[in-house]
C-alpha cells in the first residue's frame, strides 16, 4: 500500500515552473521519478469550480459550484459558497471511509471543517476569520496557521510587505501540516497552498518583460521566481517528514499568465447585431448614464497612462452607482436583451453569453436558431489583421451534461488570450484594459500535475484529468481499481491516470 501526499498550488503554472526547474531541485526530482507536465484544467479555469472539481472528482455542471473571486470587488466581506455540494464527498473522505488515516490542511472553500477519518484544518474564503479544525480538541493541543483564502489588495507601495506576508504565511501553513505528520499516523496527506496564486496576480507585470506595462527599473523582478523556490524548499520540507518513498502529486487548479492587455467590447458586438439594446436612447451625449460611463472610461484611461492606478482604484469606488458601473447591467437591461454578455468569466478571455428564450419567443425568433446565429457571429469576428478573436463558442450542452449545466450561460466561448471579456457599450469593440497595471496576472486554462516516485506504477496521460484526480488517489492507497467509481451516483467514468506496471 502506498502512502501519499498531495501538495495543491493554487496558480501553479507549468511554462513558468519549467525554466526554472534547475532552481527547484525537490519538485525536479520527484518529476525525474515520476511524471511532471501540464494537465487540462475545468472550464471555467477558476479557482472556485476546479478545486471542487479536484476534491470529487465531479465536473463543474454535475457540482454546480461556480462562483468566482473578483480581486476588485473590495466590499464583499462575507463569501458564502454552499459546502453540500463537496461536503463529505471529497477524496479525503473516501479514502477516511475506506479505513485510510487523512491529514488535511488549508483545502479551498472547505470550511467550516468537517468530521473526517483523522484532521482536518480550514479557513474561510475572502475573510480573515478564525481557521478552524477537527477534531477540536487540535486547537488546543497546537496553535492553528492563517488558513483560507484572505484576500489582500496591495497598492503599489505595499507590495514588497505583501510578498513578504505571502511568503510568511505559506511557511506557517507547511510548519503546521509538518507537525501533524510528525505527531500522528496517517495514510494520506492533502495540503493547500493559495498564496502563489496571488503572487501572480499582482507580480506578474514585474516577472514577465513581454508584458506591455514591464517596468524598466527591475523592481520586484524575482519575487516569483522566489515564491517558486520557497514552494520548492516548503515540498522537501514535507518530504523530510514522510521519508524518500512516499509518493509526492503537486498539482494545480489552474495555470497563470497575462491577464489580458485589451477588453473586448461583447455587449458592443451585440448592439451593433441588433441582438442587445441600449438604455441610451437619442443624443448619446446629453444621456447621463453614458456621461458617467464615459468619464469612468476617461479617468481610468489617463490615470493608467501616468502610472497612477492606485488612485484610478480609489476613484472608481467613489463614482456614483460603482457597483452598476462594473455590471453589464448598467447601459443595458438584461432582461429585454436577446443576448447579454454574462459576467461569470469575469474580464477573461473565457465567458459566456446569455440568450433570453422569453425575448425569443416574443420576437417570434427559434431559440435553437439565434444561438447557432450568435456562435457563427463569435467564429466570424475578426481583428483589423484578419485573425480570429475567439478561439471557439459553443452551445453549454456540448461541453456538459450535468444537473447543474443550466447555471452556465447558453453560450460558452474563449478568445485569444489577450481578450478579457468587457462590457461597456458606445465604444469601439476593442478597448484598452487600463487597470492591467494593478492585477497584471490572469488564470490559464492549463495546470500542473507532478508525481512521483512513481515506483511500480505507470501514468496513463490519456487520463490526466482533474476529474480524475480523486480516483487515482482512492486507486493509489487502496490498489482498488475505482472504475466506475461514483462517490455521489451521479459521476460516470471517473478513472485512474495510475495503473500497475
Ligand atoms: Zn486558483
Amino acid at each position: 500500500m502506498s502512502r501519499i501526499v498531495v501538495v495543491g498550488i493554487d496558480g501553479l503554472d507549468w511554462p513558468v515552473l519549467e525554466p526554472l526547474l534547475d532552481e527547484l531541485p525537490v519538485m525536479r526530482e520527484i518529476g525525474r521519478k515520476g511524471h511532471a507536465g501540464e494537465m487540462p484544467s475545468v472550464f471555467p479555469p477558476d479557482s472556485i469550480p476546479s478545486w471542487v472539481s479536484i476534491f470529487t472528482g465531479y465536473d463543474p455542471s454535475e457540482h454546480g459550484v461556480l462562483d468566482s473571486i473578483d480581486y476588485f470587488k473590495k466590499g464583499i466581506k462575507r463569501f458564502a459558497v454552499d459546502t453540500g455540494a463537496f461536503r463529505g464527498k471529497t477524496f479525503w473522505d473516501l479514502a477516511g471511509e475506506r479505513g485510510k488515516k487523512v491529514i488535511v490542511v488549508n483545502p479551498l472553500l472547505a470550511y467550516p471543517p468537517w468530521d473526517v477519518n483523522g484532521v482536518m484544518a480550514s479557513g474561510p474564503v475572502f475573510i480573515s476569520g478564525e481557521a478552524m479544525a477537527t477534531p477540536k480538541s487540535l486547537a488546543g493541543e497546537l496553535e492553528l496557521p492563517p488558513l483560507g483564502g484572505i484576500v489582500d489588495f496591495p497598492e503599489k507601495g505595499e507590495l514588497t510587505a505583501f510578498a513578504r506576508k505571502s511568503h510568511e504565511e505559506t511557511l506557517r501553513t507547511v510548519e503546521f501540516t509538518v507537525k501533524l505528520m510528525e505527531s500522528r499516523d496517517w495514510d494520506l496527506v492533502f495540503v493547500s497552498i493559495l498564496t502563489l496564486d496571488r503572487i501572480f496576480h499582482f507580480f506578474w507585470r514585474y516577472h514577465d518583460t513581454g508584458d506591455p506595462t514591464h517596468p524598466r527599473s527591475g523592481r520586484h523582478a524575482g519575487v516569483i521566481r522566489e515564491f517558486h523556490k520557497l514552494l520548492d524548499d516548503c515540498i522537501g520540507m514535507l518530504q523530510r517528514s514522510a521519508g524518500d518513498d512516499t509518493i509526492f502529486m503537486i498539482l494545480s487548479d489552474h495555470g497563470h499568465g497575462m491577464r489580458p492587455p485589451s477588453y473586448f467590447n461583447l455587449n458592443q458586438l451585440l448592439l451593433e447585431h441588433g441582438l442587445l439594446e441600449s438604455r441610451i436612447k437619442g443624443p448619446k451625449f446629453l444621456h447621463p448614464r453614458y456621461l458617467v460611463d464615459r468619464a469612468k472610461n476617461f479617468t481610468l484611461e489617463t490615470l493608467h497612462r501616468l502610472d497612477m492606478e492606485d488612485l484610478a482604484y480609489r476613484i472608481a469606488h467613489i463614482l456614483p452607482w460603482t457597483r452598476k458601473l462594473k455590471k453589464g447591467d448598467f447601459l443595458t437591461e438584461p432582461t429585454e436583451n436577446l443576448a447579454t454578455a454574462s459576467e461569470f468569466g469575469g474580464n477573461n478571455p473565457f465567458g459566456g453569453i446569455a440568450v433570453s428564450r422569453k425575448r425569443c419567443s416574443s420576437m417570434g425568433l427559434e431559440y435553437e436558431e439565434l444561438r447557432d446565429r450568435i456562435i457563427a457571429l463569435l467564429l466570424g469576428t475578426s481583428e483589423k489583421n484578419g485573425e480570429p478573436v475567439f478561439l471557439w463558442a459553443k452551445r453549454r450542452e456540448e461541453l456538459f451534461s450535468g444537473p447543474h449545466t443550466d447555471k452556465f450561460p447558453d453560450i460558452l466561448y474563449e478568445m485569444r488570450p489577450e481578450y478579457g471579456t468587457n462590457w461597456s457599450l458606445h465604444v469601439p469593440l476593442v478597448t484598452r484594459n487600463p487597470r492591467h497595471r494593478k492585477i497584471s496576472g490572469g488564470h490559464r486554462k492549463d495546470s500542473v500535475m507532478i508525481v512521483g516516485p512513481l515506483h511500480h506504477w505507470r501514468i496513463d496521460t490519456r487520463h490526466l484529468s482533474p476529474l480524475n484526480i480523486a480516483s487515482t488517489i482512492v486507486h493509489l492507497l487502496t490498489e482498488r481499481t475505482p472504475d466506475g467509481h461514483d462517490p455521489a451516483g451521479t459521476v460516470k467514468n471517473r478513472c485512474s491516470f495510475l495503473v500497475r506496471d
